[in-house]
């Protein structure tokens, strides 16, 4: 038996909480910092000062030697750059560790590798980091040692933001402060602010380390570029919420520790769809420091793995023919002073205020149903979004049928009278009944889920940050409020002008809900009929970012600016080609020196038998036929490996951009699935002792 843990002792052990800083920090300086955390603005330099040696020896204490800044650059996982505590040693030779205010609150990472999409060029921007006092700092253990780690944001020195966490600061802003315009509408006038909260479900493979690192597409690439399917699925449906082996139980275990050490609210575990996949899910937190919180899930999941003998597979679709792995991530609006403002409430004021925000959230989300799609692409996830499995491309709102009524009602005659279930609801009367979830009605093939007192956006990668959708989320339900704001703080008759506004709204907006089947066929006719866009690849989503529109509602908020958005998309374009042509180069490696050889060493036995067979007086007819089936696929590989070379070495010497990016998905993703075809059927008729890797099967059911 493992140790016990003790949940409420081991919680938050490695993070300097707010907690700790009371403690540990002079009265006037904790105030200080409050005050900053709460309502933005900086610490002084004495202040910070104080801060940064209280949260030194704190560290040290823990067995800290090192600090860095920790950030989350444009590639999409976090970066970090360590330096030691260490100074000067005294007269004595005695090393008194140091760490100042000034070190604390901005560090200059020497930036010039981290993709900037031009800004460096266009700004000739250095980059600095800027310590977001809002997410706490935390120790890290690993095999450098422990770290202490500054949760920052990454700016160029003319304030371009080279990272993803600085937008989403600024999209917090503006939420915050448009919907505060909103919630004065109804008479709040004690909310100070509006927080988005953000609880992200993060999916993930497990296979064994040792099948692992016979794979060098696993290794490369994070997902298996060969392979043909095992003799079972997911057919069966016996792995969701199945009961929890026992090495993966024991991981579970571990992680949950190093993550509630961390800060971490994991909350739940369960097995998912696919044969070694599993979901973790924390308690929701305010954005930005979900958002943080995520990428230290992502890298605990990574780490742990490796100290339990295993290795963790955050891909999209790590194995073809099963369901790959996404995050949802769950969205909600809350004042500080606790109100939800995705929860009905129990006043006709506070239906008024529900259905408003909920008209304002369906015009965002039809009107810029592109930049939320383009905000859950990435490379992983082209395999999931609009290709063979769920969530469909197509953006649209599920909003359960009992909502959906209400909404019908309102744009059909005006007022809600009657409300299924029982309850009579008509705005300004009578109150909106309680909108549960309902478990056995609730539409899993929905991108965009109202679920209950939350919007749960589905699309989004496992492997992905979630900065990207929550910021564009921010931002296009800032725009809807403002709009709405400016005329409802300018109308004379405010019951009226609300009602109307609504109406208005969800008239206008009603062809973004749908509450059917979001894989069939029938949804994608019928999304193309009502004009939605259907963006079928991460790509074909990159210049929505500089659309008119986009570019006017980013630099309206003050949360991109245009030279910000081009960058992001030059970025992309770049992040597409790159990844491609690795996995293309692996497809190259690992066929040429591992697949084909082994082939060709089984059709030479094959020809041996053949002839040995004949000689003995008996016709080889099997042997014969198979070393004929096994030749035909061995020469359509060799020709699809050396097409792919060529079409590979061609997207290389392109420029880089949009061009480049078109071509490896057009031309060398092509090629890539002319190769991979033949080598699967090869892996079905191939001598399982001869062929060079581990299959499906060894890898998701040997676990
Ligand atoms: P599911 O049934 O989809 O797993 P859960 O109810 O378990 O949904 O919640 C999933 C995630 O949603 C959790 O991270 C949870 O903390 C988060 N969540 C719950 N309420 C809210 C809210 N009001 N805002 C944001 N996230 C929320
Ligand atoms: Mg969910």
């Amino acid at each position: 038996m493992k140790e016990v843990v003790n949940v409420e002792k081991i919680f938050g052990e490695n993070v300097f909480t707010p907690g700790k800083m009371k403690e540990r920090l002079p009265k006037s300086v904790y105030k200080a910092v409050k005050q900053v955390m709460d309502h933005g603005g900086e610490l002084s330099l004495e202040d910070a000062d104080v801060v940064a040696k209280a949260m030194k020896d704190w560290a040290v204490e823990k067995g800290a030697t090192h600090y860095t800044h920790w950030f989350q650059p444009l590639t999409g996982i976090t970066a970090e750059k360590h330096d030691s505590f260490v100074a000067h040693p005294d007269e004595d030779g005695k090393m008194l560790m140091e760490f100042s205010g000034k070190e604390l609150i901005k560090g200059e990472p020497d930036a010039s590798s981290f993709p900037s999409g031009g800004l460096r060029a266009t700004f000739e921007a250095r980059g600095y980091t800027a310590w977001d006092i809002t997410s706490p700092a935390f120790l890290k253990e690993s095999g450098t040692g422990v770290t202490l780690c500054i949760p920052t944001a990454f700016c160029s020195y003319t304030g371009e933001a080279l990272d993803k966490k600085t937008p989403l600061l600024r999209s917090m802003e503006a939420i915050s402060e448009q919907a505060l315009r909103i919630v004065r509408l109804f008479g709040n006038t004690t909310a100070k602010k509006v927080v988005a909260s953000v609880g992200p479900e993060q999916e993930y493979f497990l296979v064994d380390k040792e099948k692992y690192l016979q794979r060098k597409d696993l290794i490369f690439a994070g997902r298996t570029l060969f392979g043909a399917p095992a003799p079972k699925g997911q057919e069966m449906e016996d792995h969701y919420f199945g009961v929890i082996r026992e090495r993966i139980g024991s991981y579970m275990r571990d992680l949950n520790e190093e993550l509630w050490k961390l800060g971490v609210t994991a909350k739940t575990q369960h097995n998912e769809v696919a044969p070694a996949q599993h979901e973790l899910a924390p308690i929701y937190e305010t954005a930005n420091i979900a958002v943080d919180h995520n990428q230290i899930v992502m890298e605990a999941m990574k780490r742990v793995a490796i100290r339990n003998g295993l290795r963790c597979l955050l891909h999209e679709k790590p194995f073809a023919g099963v369901n790959g792995s996404g995050k949802h991530n769950n969205w909600s609006l809350g004042t500080d002073n606790g109100i939800n403002l995705l929860d009905p409430g129990e006043t006709p004021n506070e239906n008024i205020q529900f259905l408003l925000v909920l008209a304002c959230i369906l015009k965002a989300v039809d009107t810029h149903a592109d930049l939320l799609r383009q905000s859950a692409s990435d490379v992983g996830n082209d395999h999931r979004l609009g290709a063979n499995e769920a969530p469909p491309a197509i953006i649209s709102v599920f909003l359960g049928e009992q909502l959906e009524d209400v909404v019908k009602q309102l744009v059909e005659t005006g007022i809600a009278a009657t409300c299924k279930e029982g309850g009579i609801l008509e705005t300004g009367v009578s109150t909106l009944p309680d909108l549960e979830k309902d478990a056995t009605d609730r539409n899993r093939t929905s991108p965009f889920a109202f679920t209950g007192n939350k919007f749960e956006f589905r699309m989004v990668g496992s492997a992905d940050s979630i900065a990207s959708p929550n910021t564009t989320l921010n931002a296009i339900v800032a725009e809807a409020f403002c709009e709405a704001a400016d005329e409802l703080e300018q109308a004379e008759d405010f019951e009226r002008a609300v009602h109307d506004l609504i109406k208005e709204y969800l008239t206008k907006h009603q062809r973004i809900i749908f509450n059917g089947n979001g894989y069939s066929d029938e949804w994608v006719s019928e999304a193309r009929k009502r004009g939605l866009p259907n963006i079928k690849s991460m790509v074909e989503a990159v210049e929505t970012l500089t659309t008119d529109k986009a570019v006017r509602l980013f630099e309206k908020f003050g949360i991109f600016t245009r030279a910000e958005l081009e960058s992001r998309e030059e970025i992309l374009y770049e992040t597409y080609a790159k990844t491609i042509n690795i996995e293309a180069l692996t497809m190259i490696d690992m066929a040429s020196k591992q697949i084909l050889p082994a082939v060709i060493r089984y059709t030479g036995s094959l020809a041996d038998t053949v002839i040995a067979v004949k000689e003995a007086g008996v016709q080889p007819h099997v042997q014969a036929e198979l070393l004929r089936e096994t030749s035909r696929l061995l020469e359509e590989a060799k020709q699809a490996l050396e097409k792919l070379k060529v079409e590979d070495a061609r997207a290389m010497a392109m420029p880089e951009g949009k061009e480049q990016a078109f071509y490896y998905k057009d031309v060398v993703k092509e090629a890539m699935e002319a190769l991979r075809t033949p080598i699967d059927a090869l892996e079905m008729i191939v001598d399982k002792e001869i062929w060079p890797l581990p299959s499906y099967a060894d890898m998701m059911f040997e676990v």
